[in-house]
């Protein structure tokens, strides 16, 4: 049987208190049809069930560097991570990827191929990288980014990276170059 307390989830996917469909206080409860406890709602008999979000980036190159940026708030501040942010509704998993470099550090561009699908059991995102080629814009920096930057290959600040993904993501995408050349 799994226990909702033996979920280990990160700090960023909260713990509903109440009932999304009609806000009465969610409580555990066993299903039996799951064998599992789920946060359930015996108002309106609803389970609430407790999902990743997506969560989407780009490794955009232009004059044969990427563009780093270094964060600007917590989790991670002052750590480099590529620009990614959660998908939003309406938007395709690549939209929202664009949507974010867009918004963190200011640049246009066309997102390609994925580089990987970047998911541990103990985080509560799934995080999806795209290559991308920079095709307008301008740089800024904003309060989630106190400052971007251009690295090269061997630049790559591997000890100030933000998270395990941006780590495992830089990873294959240096693979996928050398594939490419
Ligand atoms: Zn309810």
């Amino acid at each position: 049987m799994i226990k909702l307390e033996n979920q280990k989830i990160t700090p960023i996917h909260f713990i509903p208190k109440f009932c999304s469909q009609c806000g009465h206080p969610l409580e555990k409860k066993f299903i039996e049809a799951e064998s599992c406890e789920r946060l359930f709602c015996f108002n309106c008999k609803t389970i609430s069930y407790l999902n990743p979000k997506i969560v989407a980036g780009v490794i955009a190159k232009k004059d044969e560097k990427i563009f780093l940026l270094k964060r600007g708030i917590e989790p991670q501040k002052g750590a480099w991570t590529y620009p990614a942010g959660f998908v939003e509704l309406g938007e395709s998993v690549a939209e929202g990827a664009a949507r974010e470099t867009k918004e963190e550090i200011g640049l246009d561009v066309r997102v390609g191929q994925a580089i990987g699908v970047y998911s541990y059991s103990d985080a509560g995102v799934v995080v999806v990288v795209y290559r991308a080629e920079v095709i307008g814009g301008e740089l800024h920096t904003c309060l989630e980014t106190s400052e971007v930057k251009q690295f090269g290959a061997s630049e790559i600040p591997w000890d100030q990276l933000a998270f395990r993904s941006t780590h495992d993501a830089l990873n294959d995408w240096l693979k996928l170059e050398k594939e490419i050349e």
